[in-house]
């Protein structure tokens, strides 16, 4: 096949890991058939924008991501998030060929067609069975489902991509098979609400290898533990089934690691935010949880000046969090969300406010999470190894998800090599990474 007469695509990829799926299946089907995927945008013929319209800023860094393709080949596609309202986009640049919603994979694919027509018959070969990753080899994102049925006030996700709709367990498990035998070491398990996994679907049972596996948390996390590879879960709501998943972790079959975004702490906020699962008695089953796993992560997010907030639960949070004494934490500070509930339901919190609350927040955390990891000082962590660097290798522990956690600097008397999981032994600590030699040498 002469690649020289390949149509060429350009692709930008915004927003959050869920995107980024959507971003590898669209470029996967566009491998497929023939184009060529380029990084030089003013190479390209054409070029897709899979935008974010999560938060205003969000939804004005996508406009302009568009504007500039648009400046560079003329001819664009919108898809994602933003694509969902695509009366903004239209009315900012009425020139863009086609605009499609998130997942909307086969309407991608037709705008593609028709503005750039497949020079080749379809090569399938070309691409490798599990597909293009755009995440590094060794590790990558596992979509379970989409939507949700949650209706956070400060959110429009469920408005944007609709209700909950969950994969057959079978089908996430093939998929999970697939990448792990194309050498993937760790799987990323990802949704709006990975705990509300089959809820939708009545936890329907599919046949997968000799057994019928339910489409259900525990389930899939349990088989998805079976492969042999880290699993780490993303999204998971403090429901008390979670609680089911606390041994497994316990036994390694899944990294003692749980990403909850918790997003704020006083019961009257969490009711106005309209959380899900926000009733439980979040910090004694936290207690539970690290009795019976005692090195469990928790990493979380959180939001500052919602609408309403008052000093005392802003108070009430800061305790919280010293109790909680969580890992890893990030926090945002509220922006309204055009559409969102919660615009208006009560007095915005001053800018400067929000700004002072943030710095309290940040200072009060990073104690807790630099004393956490101090305490791994001496110990032996299993690295999974990200980069070579020139003296160093940089990887992450079972404690550190990639692009939001920190990480393990790793200096070695024999190489590393990528995706391999070294044992290390940590000599020192910084605020948010660890530093460490291999062990055993
Ligand atoms: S759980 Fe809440 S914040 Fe997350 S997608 Fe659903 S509605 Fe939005």
């Amino acid at each position: 096949m002469d690649h020289s007469i390949a149509p060429k695509v350009g692709f930008v990829s915004l927003g959050c890991p869920k995107a980024l799926v959507d971003s590898e299946r669209i470029i996967t089907r566009l491998r497929a058939e023939g184009y060529e995927l380029t990084r030089k945008q003013a190479d390209a013929d054409l070029v897709i924008v899979n935008t974010c319209g999560f938060l205003d800023s969000a939804k004005a860094e996508s406009l302009d991501a568009i504007g500039n393709a648009l400046k560079d080949t003329g001819k664009v596609i919108v898809t994602g998030c933003m694509g969902a309202e695509p009366q903004a986009i239209k009315d900012r640049y009425p020139d863009v060929l086609g605009i499609t919603g998130p997942q909307q994979y086969e309407s991608v694919m037709d705008a593609v067609h028709r503005a750039l027509p497949p020079k080749h018959d379809p090569f399938l070969d070309l691409v490798p069975p599990e597909g293009v990753k755009l995440t590094p080899r060794h590790y990558a994102y596992l979509k379970i489902s989409e939507g949700c049925n949650n209706r956070c006030s400060f959110c429009i996700i469920p408005r944007l991509r609709g209700d909950l709709v969950s994969r057959p367990a079978a089908e996430v498990l093939r998929e999970a098979e697939k990448l792990v035998a194309a050498g993937v070491k760790e799987l990323l398990v990802i949704s709006q609400d990975t705990s509300a996994y089959g809820v939708d679907v009545k936890y329907a049972a599919s046949r997968w290898r000799d057994r019928d596996v339910r489409a259900k948390f525990i389930d899939l996390a349990s088989a998805l533990g079976e492969l042999g590879v880290w699993v780490r879960l993303h999204y998971v709501y403090p429901y008390p089934h979670v609680d089911e998943v606390i041994p497994l972790m316990a036994e390694r079959k899944v990294l003692p690691y749980l990403d909850i975004p918790f997003q704020h702490a006083a019961p009257d906020v969490l009711k106005r935010m309209k959380r899900p699962a926000a009733q439980e008695k979040t910090l004694d089953r936290i207690r539970t949880w690290r009795e019976i796993c005692p090195d469990l992560t928790l990493r979380s997010t959180f939001i500052v000046g919602f609408p309403g907030e008052t000093e005392q639960d802003f108070e009430f949070l800061l305790q919280w969090l010293d109790e909680a004494a969580l890992d890893r934490v990030g926090c945002f500070k509220y922006e309204p969300v055009a559409g969102a509930a919660s615009n208006g339901t009560a007095p915005e919190v001053p800018q400067e406010i929000k700004e002072e609350r943030w710095h309290r927040f940040m200072q009060r955390q990073q104690k807790i999470s630099a004393q956490r990891l101090r305490k791994k000082i001496g110990s032996r962590q299993q690295v999974i190894i990200d980069e070579i660097g020139p003296t160093v290798a940089k990887g992450r522990s079972m404690a550190d998800a990639p692009e939001i956690d920190g990480a393990v600097y790793v200096a070695s008397r024999r190489p590393l090599r990528i995706g391999e999981i070294a044992t290390v032994k940590i000599d020192r600590a910084e605020a948010y990474d660890l530093h460490g030699t291999t062990a055993g040498f």
